[in-house]
């Protein structure tokens, strides 16, 4: 059997390493069944002591007072840091999330590259001028951090989501309390110390323990300016509720049920990798998974059974086998929703064409790549996140039909569309209401790119030139150089 060493996980607060005062956790590898990680939760009064110490940064301490140069130097060394632990991170990432090694890897990899984009956009704050307001008067709008950032993250890509948000909110000079997923503590504790190791002032960055009571704490506390929340659609809106009822800023990452659409003229070899890459990558435990295949009826029957077929090749197991492309499902709950609503296409017309089961595994909990066929396009499991191996295949007749169907959900973060006429894959692209549109690819991401959600999928943009701004405040500074104040009162 695989081992691995079981780790401690401290809660950081103004750069201490203590436990929470709540309750002792284990987190169990969902690919081993063996203790990875042990922490104890922070409890009501952590979370204050860690705002504390973050509005004690931010009112009077040196990160929001540091140069854009200053803060970009100790991004890009925590940058350099990530890289030379990538295997370390990764390992972590793996034993907690069940995901395979090798993706833990481009993932850890990933992550070092947006904190070195960040670093970039950490001497790029910079705002407006304007001069032509008529004699003797002069404005300039300039960008202020936010203030005190609750980051609170899931547990399918604990480090780069965490990346999403943390380095940007630091390189506009904010203060940050961080919550990750009780599932995955040990990335995002790691790199908190890094953080600490490479000079940020402890009290920039403070990390509580804890599952969704703690997040609810942050959520819901006086004394932050933002919260910034990756996760379900469900919890994000219990995070825009407490957001509205202490008014402060928020930003959502959330759901999606992201098609790729697959007309007749496309490049179907192509097509095939990135259907079944998009579908089963990160266990389909992914935000962007391409869940929903759209093929039009042409080629339909044989591009679906071509799907299945690759289906069946790939290498479902240990997390930690290098070979290994789809890992294990996170919780014992989790793989009961993926297996309720494989049963529930089937009630609704759909015809399971392989998979549909967990896999008989000695250890750990494994569910096959499924690939649902016939599937009515009204359906839940056409129209609801399942985020598991488990792909609906919906039929289109033309365009227009293809674009009915991608917006019909309420989700809208992501889509790929695959076609050789330019005018179909454009037309495709700007009709559908998503984030991200992926022409003849998927899921290709850069730090360069922005990406968020339409509608159920989130509110606000992460990564791009404008990340920082999402954790800003613009000033108007109104300058009479000189225009002669006329009387309001004679
Ligand atoms: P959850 O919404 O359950 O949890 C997300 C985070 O919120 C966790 O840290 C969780 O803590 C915490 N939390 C739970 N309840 C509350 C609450 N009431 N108030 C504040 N925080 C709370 O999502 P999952 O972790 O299950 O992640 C899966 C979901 O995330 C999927 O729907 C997926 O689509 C979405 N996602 C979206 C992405 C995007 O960028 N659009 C990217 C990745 C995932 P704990 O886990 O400890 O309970």
């Amino acid at each position: 059997m695989t081992t691995f060493e079981t780790q401690h996980w401290p809660n950081l607060i103004g750069g201490k390493a203590l436990d929470g005062s709540g309750s002792a956790a284990e987190r169990i590898s969902p690919g081993h069944a063996q203790i990875a990680a042990r922490y104890v939760s922070a409890s009501k009064a952590d979370v204050d002591a860690a705002v504390a110490a973050a509005r004690r940064e931010f009112d009077t301490g040196s990160w929001p007072r540091m140069s854009g140069a200053e803060r970009a130097a100790v991004l890009r060394r925590v940058a350099s840091r990530i890289e030379q632990e990538v295997d370390a991170l990764a390992l972590i990432e793996t034993v907690e999330s069940g995901k395979p090694i090798s993706q833990a890897r481009d993932e850890v990899r990933g992550a070092a590259g947006i904190w070195h984009y960040a670093a970039g956009l950490a001497q790029q704050t910079y705002g407006d001028a304007h001069n032509a307001l008529g004699e003797g008067f002069l404005a300039m709008v300039v960008k202020e951090p936010v203030g005190v950032v609750g980051v609170i993250t899931p547990w399918n890509f604990p480090l780069l989501i965490v990346s999403q948000k943390l380095p940007f909110a630091l390189a506009a000079g904010c203060t940050t309390v961080i919550k990750p997923s009780d599932m995955t503590p040990g990335t995002t504790t790691r790199l908190v110390q890094i953080l600490h190791e490479e000079g940020l002032p402890p009290g920039a960055a403070n990390l509580v323990h804890g599952g969704g009571d703690v997040g609810q704490w942050l959520a819901e506390h006086p004394g932050t300016d933002m919260t910034t929340f990756t996760g379900s659609t469900r919890v994000g809106k219990s995070v825009a509720r407490a957001a509205a009822d202490s008014l402060k800023k928020v930003s959502l990452e959330l759901g999606g049920k992201n098609p790729q659409v697959v007309f007749a003229d496309a490049d179907l070899d192509a097509a095939l990798e990135k259907v079944v890459f998009g579908a089963y990558f990160n266990q389909g435990e992914c935000c962007n998974a391409g869940s929903r295949l759209l093929v039009h009826q042409d080629v339909a029957e044989e591009f679906t059974q071509r799907v299945v077929q690759r289906t069946h090749d790939v290498v479902v197991g240990d997390p930690l086998d290098e070979a290994t492309k789809v890992g294990a499902l996170i919780s014992e709950h989790h793989l009961g929703v993926v297996t309720d609503y494989v049963a529930l296409g089937e009630r609704e017309g759909a015809t399971i064409a392989t998979g549909g089961q967990r896999l008989d595994a000695p250890v750990g909990r494994y569910f096959q790549p499924t690939v649902l066929t016939g599937v009515p396009k009204a359906a839940r499991v056409a129209r609801e996140e399942i985020f598991g191996p488990v792909l609906s295949v919906v039929t289109f007749s033309d365009l227009a039909e293809a674009v009915e169907i991608t917006n019909a959900t309420g989700y809208g973060l992501s889509a790929g569309v695959w076609s050789r006429d330019i005018g179909t894959a454009m037309s495709y692209a700007q009709a559908t209401r998503a984030g991200t549109v992926w022409v003849n690819c998927y899921m290709e991401g850069f730090p360069e790119v922005c990406f968020g959600g339409y509608g159920a999928s989130g509110i606000g943009r992460e990564l791009g030139r404008t990340a920082c701004d999402e954790f800003s405040e613009q000033k108007s500074i109104v300058v009479r150089t000189g225009a002669p104040l006329p009387k309001w009162v004679n």
